[in-house]
């Protein structure tokens, strides 16, 4: 695999609704290792490879959206007030580097914050809410702000650069879920002789409901669907042991269950043989919180049989984002195996005897 591209799609802003450059980068990609390349009306990305069987349709999707931030008011003084596009905790916010994207290009901000020195014994150990942060770019007036391009509606991501830590360690601004869409292309690179026809989708605005996946699964129809994702490691210092949903380095994440779906049971059970049959490791995810595309493909159409795979990633929706390349690998390959070892529907079909 190709750390380089991972740190392409780690490195390129794009949060919901403004997956422009992600899409792009992602087609560049894959155009030489498809049949089909197209974007739908909500700006879904479906790259289709063609198997044996035409009608035997397999939808793996990864989300191309990444948390950020939207300006919705700049003051006469150039500060732009912004509100959240995703779930980002307040917390992590006051003095971060931002990116913003305007008509000129990109410009650089930090979100500022009322000093510690003058802010109260009691404030101090609250969050300051989103609405109490802003965008501090260096324009001194909004007459000021709009001559560098920016303005109200222009959207900022964390300004973070991907980076090695140590060997197999990595970190970068948004493997939630660039981490799935870098092993979708590995997987439409790698796959050869297949029997189901693979329809790798790379979809929009999951961050904010879920929405482009189901748009793409109503009108693929599958037979069956996986989402791909960067999950919660919560493997970490003062996280409870019954709080830890998965591990860094113990290999991909099969979900059973989160809020949002649980895993339609044949599909799930068939995921686990092949990682065990192939001696991949993997770990059974179990959420109690969050929820991926595949909680809106299951209730397409007539149902469609899904469940997620995931590699962890710890502190998600942050600039720092961290990952194990070996999960990474173990992913792609686990998913390239599934895909080989499907030869029909029946396959993860409920029966009665
Ligand atoms: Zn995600």
């Amino acid at each position: 695999m190709d750390i380089e591209i991972l740190k392409e799609l780690s490195n390129v802003p794009g949060p919901p609704g403004f997956e422009d450059k992600v899409r792009e980068l992602i087609a560049k990609y894959v155009k030489d290792y498809v049949d089909e390349l197209s974007v739908d009306n909500l700006g879904n990305l479906i790259a289709v490879k063609y198997g044996k069987e035409k009608d035997f349709k397999v939808m793996i999707a990864a989300h191309m959206d990444e948390v950020g931030l939207l300006i919705r008011f700049i003051d006469n003084n150039g500060f732009a007030k912004f509100m959240a596009l995703g779930g980002i905790d307040p917390r992590i916010l006051p003095g971060q580097r931002v990116l913003i994207a305007t008509e000129k290009g990109y410009i650089r901000g930090i979100i500022g914050f009322k000093p510690p020195h003058i802010t109260p014994a009691e404030e101090r150990s609250k969050a300051t809410s989103i609405k109490d942060l802003y965008i501090d770019f260096g324009a001194r007036s909004l007459e000021e702000a709009y001559k560098m391009g920016v303005k109200e509606g222009c959207v900022a991501v964390f300004d973070r650069d991907f980076q090695k830590l140590s060997d197999k360690i990595v970190t970068g601004k948004a493997f939630d879920d660039r981490v799935g869409c870098f092993v979708l292309i590995e997987v439409l690179k790698q796959i050869k002789k297949i029997t189901p026809t693979l329809y790798a989708v790379f979809t929009v605005q999951e961050e904010v409901g879920l929405r482009g996946a189901g748009v793409a699964a109503y009108a693929i129809d599958p037979d069956l669907a996986i989402a791909l994702e960067g999950t919660v490691a919560a493997d970490t210092p003062e996280v409870p042991s019954s709080d830890v949903i998965t591990k860094v380095g113990k290999g991909p994440a099969i979900r059973l269950i989160d809020p949002t779906m649980i895993a339609q049971r044949k599909l799930f059970e068939f995921l686990v043989k092949v990682a065990e049959e192939e001696k991949i490791p993997y770990q059974v995810q179990i959420s109690y919180a969050g929820g991926t595309d595949a909680g809106k493909i299951h209730l397409t159409k007539k149902g469609i049989p899904s469940t997620a795979i995931s590699v962890p990633v710890r502190y998600i929706h942050t600039p720092c984002c961290l990952l194990n390349l070996e999960d990474v690998e173990n992913t792609i390959k686990l998913l390239v195996k599934i895909v080989e070892k499907l030869k029909s529907p029946t396959q993860i079909k409920y029966t009665i005897s």
